[in-house]
């Protein structure tokens, strides 16, 4: 068992100190604070005394040992339209990358997520119902051409049309014709904020074909990869099978690959929503990890899998054979496949994330 701090990621879209209560207040937006061994972000290891040892988890552990990355998320304004790749595509497109070009896939594996919202949180995420989104575009002027499109179940002509089209007067007229479909206020309010923060993404046209959804705090989102999303606004925790592999539509000053993108997607595959609550097992299907945020009280994890303990409040002690360790808020305990069972105890709220892989 060894303890980690979290890898802090800066981005623009993240919520000013939003993170400091995990890691330390840097007056700057905190996007994310990586658990896990991705080059892009490997967590350095602390001593009992939560003091940095100077060596990263990725020091101990061979990349395959860890296979998933766990994340607290703190998002002030949505984040990309994205897309992440399945196995294959991940493999192929790693492998096609030359030097010359941009780098576009991080690494050769799939990544597939899932988001638990630590408080009220938004994001579009998969499709809108055609009819939906046909009444939504049909009140954004100029769009007969991706409405065609959509119609004919060419859904990614219809993409490629929005994304040509949008021009600042259609993102302006978004939160109208989302009224004017009859979509309900937080949708529209979703819509006022993509039309305000990205007046001129042509990304934002996009953002009509995905479907809305609010979770409550201990509810979750399980996006395949393959799946589209945004994440609008608010703080989680994400665990996601250990890649950095994200393909862009648009909402982002970082590089846009349409193709790539539209050759990742999966169109006939869904999130899965769960209502979960604080405290039960959240195990979509299909998913290469289970999660439980525990409230209080005792949990056995087994050995045999990878397992991670994140603390988030309060306090948690993690015990196996020879060892007792007590958590700091923002630390994780790292348990490999080789590690002995332990048994973790919860007074306040401590995410504790298995890898169903063996
Ligand atoms: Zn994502």
């Amino acid at each position: 068992m060894l303890i980690v701090r979290g890898a802090i990621k800066p981005y623009d879209w993240g919520i000013v100190d939003g993170l400091a209560p995990w890691s330390e207040p840097t007056g700057e937006p905190q996007a994310e604070l990586w658990f896990g061994v991705h080059p892009g972000g490997p967590s350095p290891l602390v001593d009992e005394n939560w003091r940095p040892t100077g060596e990263h988890l990725g020091d101990r552990f061979d990349v395959e040992a860890i296979p998933l990355l766990v994340k607290l998320l703190a998002a002030a304004k949505p984040l990309s339209v994205q897309v992440h790749p399945r196995r294959q595509v991940a493999v192929e497109q790693y492998a096609a990358q030359d030097d010359s070009g941009p780098v576009i896939y991080t690494d050769p594996f799939e990544k597939t997520e899932m988001l638990v919202a630590l408080e009220d949180f938004e994001a579009f995420a998969g499709w809108r119902s055609a009819d939906q989104a046909l009444s939504f575009l049909a009140s954004v002027e100029g769009t007969e051409s991706a409405v065609q499109s959509l119609r004919t179940g060419k859904l990614a002509d219809a993409i490629r049309a929005l994304l040509e089209l949008g021009s600042p007067e259609r993102i302006a007229s978004l939160p109208a014709a989302a009224r004017a479909a009859g979509l309900p206020p937080e949708q529209v309010a979703a819509y006022e904020t993509v039309a305000e923060l990205y007046p001129d993404d042509a990304g934002a046209l996009v953002t009509p074909l995905l479907d809305y959804l609010a979770l409550a705090p201990g509810e979750a989102v399980y996006v395949p990869a393959g799946v589209p999303h945004s994440y609008i606004r608010g703080t989680g925790l994400e665990v996601m099978s250990s890649s950095d592999n994200v393909v862009r539509l648009g909402l982002t000053s970082k590089p846009v690959h349409v193709e790539h993108a539209i050759n990742a997607l999966v169109p006939d595959l869904r999130p899965q929503v769960l209502r979960t609550s604080h405290g039960d097992l959240i195990w979509p299907i299909d998913s290469p990890f289970v999660v439980r945020v525990l409230r209080a009280g005792d949990e056995k994890i087994l050995a045999g899998s990878y397992r991670i303990v994140l603390l988030i409040e309060g306090d948690a002690t993690v015990h196996s054979v020879g060892a007792e360790t007590t958590l700091r808020q923002g630390t994780a305990a790292v348990m490999d496949a080789n590690d002995p069972d332990a048994v973790i105890h919860a007074d306040g709220l401590v995410a504790i994330i298995q890898s169903t892989e063996r």
